[in-house]
């Protein structure tokens, strides 16, 4: 196996999940987000462990992660939280994944195809648009929704779902966009009852919210980052302790390589693509078979630093597709060829930096940094 890889830290995902399961109130049950490949920590493995650890529901983007997981034997019932297209209405349906509809034209066309299939019972969720700005019926709409969904012979509504859009924030004023958007969604769901309809299964939160306000738990929470040991951004272990939530979350993905060559530079020689960086003094420079295919974000040299038997290196040049340089300086007794070098990983196991560092100094959220790592890099469960 290539020596630039992902090691999954199978323990701390269920240290995470027993986490969220300490927080969670009595009944309410466990979606476990495991969409784009379980933000890289692996779909199926993190499906699987989350099936057998009581998530009744895992959520995903894809039909065709759903497809993934079903060929792989998991059975939990699935939820399809981004659109498809009608030419996957098919397979969605033969493969028992539940949509979020919230328009006529879907309906129809969902019951349309439930019926050529052959299917009596195809679940949907009704989704409402709160504040997020993204999918979803406007509340004051989701009456008329779900009366259309009870009126098609094959479908069944199963439940309702809107989306926070600002619950990762600790700031007042988001907070109360935050409350706002539940109001909003009890207001929908109290449109959906008055019609005499079953709303189902009502879910609110995400990560953020499911641990920050447990009033919102509602009959189901989503989590998707924390299941990877990472905070949902201000949303912090410290904000946490100081509401008394107790969470302790433990990273679960390690992206490593190794020195692959050590090679000696002089003053004025040059290193990568548009000569960057020059050598000032002398110097040893370790070069790793790892680049932005890989997912090491081209725009983080200069800046990024790996980790080496517990010693930070700054990567020195622009890094390529391949390949980066690290400057080890001379005679550096640490740093042997083939040693391992950390991008980032969990602290407890060697590196110094985990991925909302990388995140951190790249301007984005840890979510981006572990779902931008690609296919070419295998994984390890260990
Ligand atoms: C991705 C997603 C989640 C999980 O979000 P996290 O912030 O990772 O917990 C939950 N619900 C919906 C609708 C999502 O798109």
């Amino acid at each position: 196996m290539r020596c630039t890889k992902k090691i999954i830290y199978t323990e701390n995902l269920r240290n995470n999940i027993n986490e969220i399961k300490k927080n969670m109130k009595a009944g309410v049950k466990l979606c476990c987000a495991v969409k784009a490949d379980g933000y890289g920590n692996d779909g199926i493995n993190t499906a699987k462990i989350a099936e057998e650890m009581g998530a009744s529901y895992l959520a995903i983007a894809t039909v065709s992660e759903g497809i993934e997981l079903r060929q792989n034997n998991v059975k939990c019932d699935l939820l399809l939280l981004s659109p498809c297209c009608p030419e996957e209405f098919q397979e969605l349906i033969e493969n028992d994944i539940t949509p979020l509809v919230f328009d006529e034209e879907t309906i129809k066309l969902l019951n349309n195809q439930a019926k050529k299939t052959g299917k009596d019972c195809q679940s949907v969720f009704l989704a409402v648009d709160t504040g997020m700005g993204r999918i979803g019926c406007y509340p004051e709409e989701a009456g008329q929704m779900a009366e259309k969904i009870t009126a098609s012979s094959n479908l069944k509504l199963s439940g309702m779902i809107t989306h926070f859009a600002v619950s990762d924030s600790i700031s007042s004023e988001n907070i109360k966009f935050t409350n706002e958007q539940y109001k909003k969604f009890m207001q929908a769901v109290s449109n959906v009852k008055e019609k005499g309809i079953d709303p189902g299964i009502k879910t609110c939160s995400a990560s953020a919210a499911a641990i920050a306000i447990p009033e919102f738990q509602l009959d189901m929470i989503r989590p998707g980052i924390i299941l990877y040991g990472y905070y949902a951004d201000e949303v912090t272990k410290e904000y946490l302790n100081k509401k008394n939530i107790q969470l302790n979350l433990k990273p679960v993905m390690q992206f490593e390589t190794a020195v692959a060559a050590i090679r000696h530079f002089t003053p004025g020689q040059t290193i990568s693509y548009g000569r960057t960086w020059k050598c000032e003094k002398e110097t040893e420079i370790a070069v790793l078979p790892v680049g932005y295919a890989d997912g090491l974000l081209r725009r983080n040299s200069p800046g990024l630093n790996v980790t080496i038997n517990g010693k930070p290196y700054p990567v020195v040049g622009r890094i390529c597709m391949d390949q980066c340089m690290i400057d080890i300086g001379l005679n550096n007794k640490d740093v042997k060829r083939w040693d391992k070098a950390i991008i980032f990983g969990p602290k407890d196991k060697g590196s110094l930096f985990d991925a909302e560092d990388i995140a951190r100094m790249t301007n984005t959220i840890s979510y981006e940094i572990m779902t931008s790592i690609s296919k070419r890099v295998e994984k390890i469960f260990l």
